[in-house]
């Protein structure tokens, strides 16, 4: 049995004063096992927060099932850590404080507490950052920090919605290694949300396309490459050559997505 099992999910909204009902997502099937790392790559609008918001138990399916360890989802739990694109820290919070909120909001003991968030700290690269408030920090630093708070509740599946969209380029480099030097070290089972091939190549077991609106998944493909994995894999061929595969098939719902 698979640790997540999304089946035959999708999601309507209503339509907005009289108008017709949206389908953002048709019925979807997607199975992760323990450790699994996929990336799902689409069009801007073809239902990707949507889906992962369900997972998350913060949205409800329209059809199908979400089960995680056998159990239903039905809203949200500590057993799903999410980050999001935008930060999405406690600015009130210094960054220690920040990533134990969950902890003691579980009432964990403090000295446990303590000592995992003092590991998380030193995970994300923000050892000397400990006492700075939110504001104070990079963009890089704000989602090193939102990470390391998602991570210190131990969640078993890691949830993330385009975390590295708002950042430039070379802090998003970096940002790829360090989350996945994490994964290679801890071995979480993640559903990265990307529109960015290289990105979704570079950190995945598996990516995920999907279709223009109304979305549905259209290709799961097997990333083969050996971890650990440096930013140097990027150029090469085997890499870029599976980089082109996905965007000629992006290319194609992009087009559709423009056109509809
Ligand atoms: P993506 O993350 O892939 O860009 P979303 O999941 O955010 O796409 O949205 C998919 C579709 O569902 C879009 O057409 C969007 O406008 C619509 N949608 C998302 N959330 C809502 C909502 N709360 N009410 C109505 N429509 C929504
Ligand atoms: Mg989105």
């Amino acid at each position: 049995m698979s640790l997540l099992d999304i089946r035959g999910v999708s999601r309507v909204f209503p339509g907005v004063r009289g108008g017709a009902p949206v389908t953002a997502l048709q019925p979807t099937d997607l199975a992760l096992d323990e450790n699994d790392f996929v990336t799902i790559l689409g069009p801007s609008g073809c239902g990707k927060s949507t889906l992962l918001r369900m997972v998350a138990g913060l949205d409800t399916p329209t059809t199908g099932t979400i089960t995680l360890d056998g159990k239903p989802v039905t809203g949200p739990g500590a057993d799903r850590g999410m980050v999001f694109q935008s930060y999405t820290l406690f600015p009130w919070l210094t960054v220690r404080q920040n990533i134990g909120f969950g902890l003691r909001e579980k009432g964990l003991p403090a000295a446990k507490t303590r000592q995992i968030v003092e590991t998380y700290i030193d995970r994300v690269g923000l050892r000397g950052f400990e006492n700075h408030w939110p504001r104070h920090l990079s963009g890089g630093m704000q989602q090193r920090c939102a990470i390391a708070r998602a991570l210190a509740n131990q969640p078993r599946v890691l949830l993330l919605d385009e975390p590295f969209g708002a950042l430039d380029n070379q802090t998003r480099s970096l940002m790829q290694e360090l989350l996945l030097g994490i994964w290679e070290r801890e071995k979480k089972t993640v559903i990265f949300v990307t529109h960015d091939i290289e990105e979704a190549v570079f950190m995945a077991g598996r990516v995920v396309t999907m279709s223009a609106r109304p979305g549905r998944i259209k290709s799961i493909t097997p990333v083969p490459f050996a971890h650990p994995r440096t930013y140097t894999l990027k150029s090469a061929p085997e890499f870029s050559e599976l980089r082109l595969k996905l965007t000629e098939e992006l290319r194609a719902e992009a087009i559709a997505a423009a056109m509809a």
